[in-house]
Order: structure tokens, then sequence, then C-alpha cells
């Protein structure tokens, strides 16, 4: 192989300098770099990204865009099937090596593997996106884990496979011309209507920006948040899942800041913070082993599940319009910021799927189109433990109440009064059930139940005896 032929970085969901293993690999090559983001929804099987991930997409790749520039390498934006483009600019560029760091979904990875075996040069892949490769996590059977917690204890008994890297002070750049499509005309950004006026205020998305935020939470949030992380209202936990999502900052740097020597020394904080993370990991050794994750049930007792079909129950839970205060703010708040506390991702969760008895399916999709963080494996592995059919699931009897969840979690009403202002006045102990108010501290509060917010769309102890008969009918006709 020629020295000077360059190499190409192709840059997926590591969309970062710092700790990016394959982007160290080029650059330590000495051949010159051509770094490519392609923009692939055309390769089989591969899944459409939703409309709030294709926005923060845009916004990350204008800080790629800027943070390479600025080492003098170009980033190159192509559209089409991800084998394909790669196999095109190697010839145009006279690429005899490609280096990228691993995916987990089955159509990205028949893909990559498409290039390892038709590729004349050479390919090499790296571990960047999670911390161990899931064939290197097994149980003392050899087989994946399907359990959390034993999950965890090999974690810890394994440690970090490897230190977090810096960003490579210098990259040869490629000098030639490399043709680019221009980033504004992959419409990644909505247009007709433009849902994300504001957007900017809240988030910030790009390298840079997830180095921030995750110093401002070591330093402000993560000794305390044990305690405050189940509060919406407090708003505490990192906020770091979409810079996760598309890799602007890495598992191993984030676990090594949140340890800082002090995991062992017992902060109960941190560690449970860190089992977050062990969460992601955990979800994306599911998707490994269990490609399907999205669509089908993890476990297929659950294929006879007698769901409902209701699209206007369904768009009601949508639109934060079901007369439960603590499922309509959360509604609410993914869809004006692309994001939800994990918490009430767990409330609307279990409300759609045993309230209203939708499959758990609806909830994913509308989740993958709406959330920044949408996650090809954490969104299906979440959904599946609120639905109670994936792998170490809350069991479908677990109904969350949600006027309980409200008066534990929300006591004093800050996040209900934020995202469903219309109750604002209410007083905090009607909140959670604003039909159980006098109708004047009703009227006093400016509240109209059926006009200005509606009446509840299922009763709570109805809708939990459906949920049971219906597990029952399921249980029966499994076990004939
Ligand atoms: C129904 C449902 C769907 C979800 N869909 C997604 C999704 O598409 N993408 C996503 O990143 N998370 C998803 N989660 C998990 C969790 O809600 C978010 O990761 C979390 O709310 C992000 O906020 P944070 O960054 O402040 O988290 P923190 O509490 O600060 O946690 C730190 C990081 O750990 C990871 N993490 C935390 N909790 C979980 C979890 N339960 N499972 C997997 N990883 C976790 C995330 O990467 C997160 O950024 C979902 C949870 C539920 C119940």
């Amino acid at each position: 192989m020629s020295k000077t032929s360059p190499i190409i970085m192709w840059f997926r969901q590591d969309l970062r300098l710092d700790d990016n293993p394959a982007l160290i690999a080029a650059a330590e090559s000495g051949k010159p770099v051509v770094a490519v983001f392609v923009f692939d929804e055309a390769s089989e099987g591969i899944r459409k990204l939703g409309g709030a991930m294709r926005w923060w997409l845009h916004h990350s790749l204008k800080s790629l865009t800027k943070d390479l520039g600025a080492l003098g390498v170009d980033l190159i934006l192509r559209r089409g099937p991800g084998a394909e483009v790669i196999f095109d600019l190697a010839k145009e560029v006279g690429a005899e090596n490609v280096v990228w760091n691993r995916r987990y979904g089955d159509a990205e990875q028949t893909v990559d593997a498409t290039i390892k075996g038709d590729f004349e040069g050479e390919a090499k892949s790296y571990g960047g996106i999670i911390m161990h490769e899931p064939i290197n996590v097994r149980t003392g059977t050899g087989n994946p884990y399907k359990v959390y917690t034993p999950f965890w204890k090999k974690f810890c008994e394994m440690g970090l496979p490897r230190d977090a890297h810096p960003a490579p002070q210098e990259i040869a750049g490629f000098g030639g011309d490399v043709a680019s499509d221009n980033l504004d005309e992959w419409d990644l950004l909505p247009t007709k209507p433009d849902w994300s006026d504001g957007w900017l205020k809240v988030w910030t998305p790009g390298e840079s920006a997830a180095q921030t935020r995750a110093r401002a939470f070591m330093s402000d949030d993560l000794d305390v948040y044990d305690s405050a992380r189940d509060l919406p209202g407090d708003d505490r936990t990192s906020r770091l899942s979409p810079h996760l999502r598309w890799g602007e900052i890495s598992p191993y740097r984030l676990w090594q800041m949140a340890q800082d020597g002090r995991l062992s020394a017992g902060s109960k904080a941190r560690e449970t913070w860190v089992k977050e993370l062990v969460w992601r990991e955990f979800s994306y050794h599911l998707l490994q082993e269990w490609p399907d994750l999205a669509n089908e049930n993890f476990n297929t007792k659950y294929d006879s599940f007698p769901w409902r079909s209701d699209d206007e129950q369904l768009r009601a839970w949508q639109k934060g319009q079901t007369g439960y205060p603590i499922v309509d703010a959360g509604m609410r708040q993914l869809w004006q910021t692309g994001w939800m506390h994990n918490r009430v991702r767990m409330i609307v969760g279990s409300f759609l799927v045993k309230h209203l008895l939708l499959d758990w399916r609806h909830g994913e999709d509308w989740f993958w189109d709406t959330l920044v963080d949408g996650d090809p494996a954490s969104n299906s592995a979440q959904w599946q433990w609120v639905a109670g059919t994936g792998a170490d699931a809350a069991p479908f009897f677990r109904i969350f109440n949600p006027i309980m969840q409200a008066e534990k979690f929300d006591k004093d009403g800050v996040y209900i009064k934020k995202w469903v202002p219309e109750l604002a006045k209410l007083p905090a102990k009607y909140l959670p059930s604003p039909w159980e108010a006098p109708l004047t501290v009703l009227r006093d509060a400016g509240v109209k139940l059926g006009d200005t917010y509606p009446r509840p769309i299922v009763d709570h102890k109805e809708a939990r005896e459906r949920a049971l008969a219906a597990l029952q009918e399921m249980r029966e006709a499994v076990d004939g």
C-alpha cells in the first residue's frame, strides 16, 4: 500500500474528535485523511431518522465541519447507500484504507460487512460508541446477558477495556478537491411548519457543547443525582443523551470524568449515574443479539397480546391531551423540546401501553420521530421494558398510577405547571387530578374541564382492570 494514498475516516455515530479511536488511527497512519459523513437512507433496512434527530444531525455536522476545519481537514458530505458511496469515494481519491467506529444495528452491520468483504484495500473498524464489544461480555455459560444486574456486575469486574484518548493534535488533510454535498440541501431542518423555533436556545448540538454540558453536570448536579434524578421539575439529570446518541462525547470519557477516583470511594450518586451509562450499554448489547428489538417482542409470549386500536386516543396521547396532567406535561415537553425526563418517559409509556392498551410499537415510533436522542438501541429496549415485553422488563401487571406518580415526583406541580400552563393557577394538590377539584376551585383557576383542558380519556381504575384482564387473556391463550 502506498504511504501517500489517503485514508478515509468515515464518521457515523461518533461526531467528535476526542476519544475517537478510528480518527486516531487515521491520524496516526500519517496518510492524508479524507473525512466523510454519509447520509444513508438508501441501504436496505436502514431506518429513516425521525424529524427531531434530523434537526440535531444538521447542527452537529455543522459543528464537526468547523472542528475538523480548524485542523485543516474538510468534512465531505455524501448521500446514498453507505457501501456504494464509500467505494466511489475511495476510487475518486485513490484511498486504500478506510476506518470507522462500529455500529450495532443489523442493517448498518450489513453495510459494514459488505465493505469489509468487497473493498480492495483495507477496511478496519474500532470500538468507540459503547465501552465493551458485546461478544466480550458473556455469562458463565457463554451466552449474552438478558438481565441487567448481573450484566452490571460483570461490567464492573471487567472494568474499562481502555482509557479515553485525547483528540489528535494534528491530522494530515487531503489537499485535493473532493466534491461535497451542501448540508442545507439535505433538508434536515423542518420548514413547513418549522417546529424547531427556539430549539437552539434549549440545545447546542456539537462536541464542544457536549463537553461543556458534561463538565457542568459533573460539577453541579452529579453528587445529588441519586436524590434528584426522579424529579422532573428539578431537571438535574445530565441531558447528555442527544450528545451520546450522535457520539459527540464518548461513554469512556464520561465514565472517567464521573468516576474521578470517587466511585470506588463509595459515592452512591456517581455509581447510580454510571449505572445509567451501563443501561445504555446493555441496550446496545441486546440490540446486537436481538436485531429486531424495535419491531419484535423480546418475550414472544406477548405476540398474542390483545392490543386495542384507537387512533383518537393515540392522537390524544401524542398531543398531550389525555386529561392526565403528568402524562400531558411529558408529551408536550417532548413535542416542544425533543426530549422528556426519564421518570416521565416511564409514566407516559406505561399509560399508552397499559391504560390505553395500545401497542408499545406506536410509542416507540412516536418517540423515534420526536426525540432528539432517539436511539436505535435504548428506545426500543426501553419501550419493551415499559411494556413488559422486554429483557429484564418491568412486569406488565405493575401499572403506574399517573395520579400517584405526579403526587410523588412532582409534589409542588412545578413540572405540570410549566408544560400544562392552562392548569397553572390550580392549587398544587389538584394538579395530578384536576377533575377532583371542586367547581369553585376550577373556576377560580380559569379551568373548564372538557373545554380549556380535557377530561380524562380513560378512568384510571377501569383502565387498570382492563389491562389486567388483557394480560390474563394473553396468558390463557399462551398456556392453552
Ligand atoms: C420509553 C422510554 C424510551 C426511551 N428512549 C430513549 C432513547 O431513545 N434514547 C436514549 O438515549 N434514552 C432513552 N430512554 C432512556 C432515558 O429516558 C434517557 O436516556 C434519559 O432520560 C436521558 O436524559 P439524561 O441524558 O439527562 O440522562 P441521565 O440520567 O443523565 O443519564 C445519563 C445517560 O445514561 C443513559 N441512560 C440513562 N437512562 C437510561 C436508560 N433507562 N436506558 C438506556 N440508557 C439510559 C443515557 O445515554 C443518558 O444520557 C428511554 C426511556 C424510556 C422509559
